[in-house]
């Protein structure tokens, strides 16, 4: 691969010259190679972790795994962080409290509390159990969280990829190597560790690993705003259901969004001359796609008994959530239930120096519809974050790093852990 590298960018030397020669002399066809050929930059990125995707989870994995000292490469295919908390518009995150006291916090916390404290928003009061579960989420302002996510990334000494994804990937003595590509970029990653934040596990399904898909899968949304004058991060938007919207492939992606977007303008067609459309998020949000098979899988009934983990590495609180064409009926938890997120439900079954964090956690489906909220991503992030970071610096594998010691780090950055028996 070194050696390839090299070659290549010797040819590309080369070309270069060789047009510089032509250019001068006129020659149109040099100039055409040229635009071929001199966009390519090859980068070559060391890194103890890298994350592939910065959204509701993996921006938090990107900054703890930074904080911990870990040499950390952030890859996204987008333009900013967030993921569904901002490019998606869902920008209510929950559930941070449980029964009247804050049983999530740490670093996902601390960017939603700066974000509305800078915003001049309202935090909920966790000392009060709401009659809605939704009462209990908090309204951020996206602009602003997403400009405190990449602050937060940059003074953690995270290294950032925008418009990147990565193309292969394949096992190495020392951990992975990956070769991501982007417009005109070409980057290969050496890393020890890696966690696949990308949503519907990506880097798991590159690996030809075990994922998990039901044929039925619960609508997207796209959100957008008519009519009246808003307020930008105090006030929900609109949606409408994007039946079958499928965030597994660029071909699947764009069929979710000129789904939504042609529904989108039959409705302003439909609601005549006086609506005006006002804001629409660039892309639809995606609530299930894959789900990885992991050392151990969450199901329903743990999910509903609020099964208290060995492992367990931080809580979930929501209810059961699953939206179907007939729309969604919340089933809440039974009084005093919180749920447990075990670290092994965070490693693909049977892989080494692989995690994931986020929606695709290893869960049933029912299950997933609660977990897959965004303050159990931030935590489950976290998490991902500090035992891949102590795994890169022991040169082993999180699941061989001692669950104290991840424990540990989580409560150093203000995580909350949830307490063995
Ligand atoms: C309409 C809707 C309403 C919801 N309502 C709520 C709610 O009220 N409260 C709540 O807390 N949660 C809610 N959720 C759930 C929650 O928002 C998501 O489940 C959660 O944000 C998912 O987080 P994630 O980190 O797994 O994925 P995402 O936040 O989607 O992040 C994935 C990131 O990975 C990037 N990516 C994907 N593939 C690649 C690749 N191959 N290479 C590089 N980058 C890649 C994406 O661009 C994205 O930035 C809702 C979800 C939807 C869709």
């Amino acid at each position: 691969m070194e050696q390839h590298s090299i070659a290549r960018r010797r040819f590309l030397q080369c070309t270069a010259s060789g047009i510089a020669m032509s250019v001068a002399a006129g020659n149109a066809s040099a100039i055409e190679t040229r635009h071929a050929t001199m966009a390519d930059v090859d980068i070559e990125t060391e890194a103890d972790v890298l994350i592939v995707g910065g959204g509701t989870a993996g921006t938090i994995a990107a900054v703890q795994a930074g904080r911990a000292g870990a040499k950390t490469l952030l890859v996204e295919r987008g333009s900013l962080l967030g993921g569904t908390a901002t490019t998606g518009g869902v920008a209510f995150p929950g559930l941070f409290d449980a029964w009247g006291e804050q049983v999530i916090a740490g670093i996902g916390w601390e960017l939603v509390k700066k974000s509305v404290e800078l915003d001049g928003g309202v935090l909920p009061d966790f000392n009060t159990v709401p009659e809605h579960h939704w009462q209990n989420q908090v309204h951020i302002n996206p602009y602003v969280y997403t400009l405190l996510a990449e602050e937060a990334c940059v003074a953690a000494g995270v290294e950032m990829a925008y418009y990147e994804f990565p193309h292969s990937i394949e096992a190495s003595d020392t951990g992975w190597l990956v070769e991501c590509v982007g417009p005109g970029t070409r980057r290969r990653v050496r890393c020890r560790q890696i966690i696949d934040c990308t949503g519907g596990a990506s880097v798991v399904g590159i690996l030809g690993l075990p994922r998990l898909r039901d044929d039925e899968t619960q609508p997207g949304s796209l959100l957008f705003k008519l009519g009246g004058a808003r307020q930008v991060g105090r006030e929900q938007l609109d949606q409408l259901y994007v039946h079958g919207a499928d965030s597994s492939t660029s071909v699947t992606l764009t069929k979710a969004n000129m789904d939504g977007r042609r529904s989108l303008l039959e409705r302003l067609r439909a609601e005549g001359e006086q609506a005006r459309l006002l804001h629409l998020q660039p892309e639809t949000a995606h609530r299930e796609s894959y789900r990885i098979e992991g050392e151990t899988m969450i199901t329903v009934d743990d999910y509903r008994a609020g099964r208290l983990y060995d492992d367990a590495i931080c809580y979930a609180f929501y209810p059961v959530d699953l939206h179907t064409r007939d729309g969604v009926r919340p089933e809440p938890l039974d009084e005093g239930v919180v749920p447990t997120i075990p670290l092994r439900a965070l490693i693909p079954r049977g892989s080494r120096n692989l995690m994931v964090a986020g929606r695709c956690v290893s869960s049933d489906r029912l299950a997933n519809s609660g977990l897959r909220v965004q303050a159990p991503c931030m935590a489950m992030g976290q998490a991902a974050g500090a035992a891949a970071s102590l795994a890169a610096q022991r040169r082993t594998t999180p699941l061989e790093v001692p669950l104290d010691d991840i424990r540990a780090v989580l409560r150093e950055h203000g995580a909350i852990v949830p307490k063995p028996l």
